[in-house]
């Protein structure tokens, strides 16, 4: 199996954990068209992001064709995962704490994740890696990029989009933190046309 084979993707949220959250088009509390459609798609989707190698990916895919009730199941943890980011970063964004059940349930995939982190020689010195070709290995890269936008002062600048029916995320890094649509082409166009089918009508809102 190839990455490029899945295209449908973005990576316009800043960080690894807010593409992961991005990879849901809509609103994904109610009603979104799932981009992570089966286990080999949540592979391309890591690989294209840089969170998987191509050796790595093709092992993945091997192991998740041979084992499909397994992959089913990492897939589904992979939905709830993106679930967890989601409500975490968009309660970040509104200004609000996190609730309690989240941030446990981050904690409970975080330690699952960090039980597969390693100390290993590169180079001339030693660096983290991720040790084990277990199917959830796509998703401890992401949890730990969310650890990490948890403790860094960027995750002040976490937006949710302000398209109609988008909760895509963003870190907003624009000079005057003026950043409102996840992409300017789709939701920012459709809601500036939409604002001006509104005033055309003498709509005030
Ligand atoms: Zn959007």
């Amino acid at each position: 199996m190839n990455g490029s084979d899945y295209q449908d993707f973005s990576f316009i949220g800043g960080w690894l954990c807010l593409d992961f959250a991005n990879t849901a088009d809509g609103d994904i509390n109610t009603d979104w068209t799932e981009r992570l459609e089966s286990y080999p798609h949540l592979v391309a989707w890591a690989q294209q992001a840089g969170a998987l190698d191509d050796e790595t990916a093709e092992r993945l895919a091997q192991q998740a064709a041979q084992q499909p009730v397994a992959a089913a199941g990492a897939l589904e943890q992979a939905r709830r995962l993106r679930l967890t980011i989601y409500r975490i970063f968009s309660t970040i964004a509104d200004e609000r704490t996190p609730d309690a059940a989240e941030l446990a349930a981050f904690n409970t995939a975080l330690a699952a994740a960090m039980e597969h982190m390693q100390v290993q020689p590169r180079g001339d010195g030693f660096a983290w890696a991720w040790a084990g070709d277990s199917l959830e290995r796509p998703l401890w890269p992401v949890v730990w990029s969310a650890a990490e936008l948890l403790l860094s002062p960027e995750h002040h600048m976490v937006r949710e989009c302000g398209g109609r029916d988008c909760s895509w995320l963003f870190v907003d890094t624009s000079r005057n933190h003026s950043r409102r649509w996840c992409d300017m082409k789709s939701c920012g166009n459709r809601e500036k046309a939409r604002s001006h089918y509104r005033r055309s009508k003498g709509d005030r809102v």
